[in-house]
């Protein structure tokens, strides 16, 4: 049994975070051409799911991948610390709450989650294991100019597997965390991770992957 449970901390770059990690607060189909090329209708309102803090690992140095549970999927995505407790907020008063800006990748069972799907059970088999959120550090957000602007990239062996902006999101920032806000409450410590570009795919042993948030972090990481 592996008994190394203490609570995820996230790392803030430059600043004392204290806070544990709390829940992951997930937005599926939040780029159209994702939701494409998985063969899935675009939500007319933000399909979301989440993720418990046992979820998160750090990205940094190398993860390891559950074994004989079928193909592993990668998906990069905007993540956003939450700093300040948000409730039924309005999309004008969300962005004040955000205390930073990381990546996460949200690992999937990509196999398992379609037999969910057909059979219209919940994902969390597919995606809530022990490191299915692997996590980079976290930019203060006050280094933010601007939302729409944020971009991501995922490369793999040094080819480029993915890249999206924000401003190509179904649900731009402050409208999501809004409607996020209305079914719960959001804590500090909390986080959400915004969705992913189109490009997914199944990750392999001796991968090595570089994620970007252009401008802001560099993260590497290799798959054992
Ligand atoms: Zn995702």
């Amino acid at each position: 049994m592996n008994l190394k449970t203490g609570p995820y901390m996230p790392r803030l770059v430059g600043q004392d975070w204290q806070k544990p990690l709390g829940k992951i607060v997930c937005v599926g189909r939040n780029y159209a051409e994702h939701a494409a090329e998985l063969n899935n209708p675009v939500p007319d309102q933000p399909l979301l799911f989440m993720k418990p803090s046992t979820a998160a690992v750090s990205l940094g140095g190398s993860l390891r991948l559950p074994a004989d549970r079928g193909p592993v999927h990668y998906e990069t995505e905007l993540a956003l610390l939450i700093g300040k407790p948000l409730s039924k907020a309005t999309s004008d008063e969300v962005l004040p709450a955000i205390a930073g800006v990381g990546l996460a990748l949200d690992l999937t069972l990509r196999e398992l989650q379609s037999q969910l799907k057909q059979k219209g059970h919940p994902w969390e088999l597919a995606k809530a294991w022990d490191g299915a959120c692997p996590l980079t550090d976290f930019v203060p957000a006050r280094q933010v100019e601007d939302w729409q602007e944020l971009e991501l990239s995922l490369t793999i062996n040094g080819e480029e597997k993915q890249r999206g902006k924000a401003s190509q999101m179904l649900t731009p920032i402050p409208e999501l965390l809004s409607y996020i806000s209305q079914h719960f409450t959001l804590q500090p410590g909390d986080l959400v991770i915004t969705g992913t570009p189109a490009g997914v795919g199944e990750l392999a042993s001796g991968d090595q992957l570089k994620l970007q948030l252009t401008g802001l972090l560099t993260s590497k990481t290799s798959i054992l």
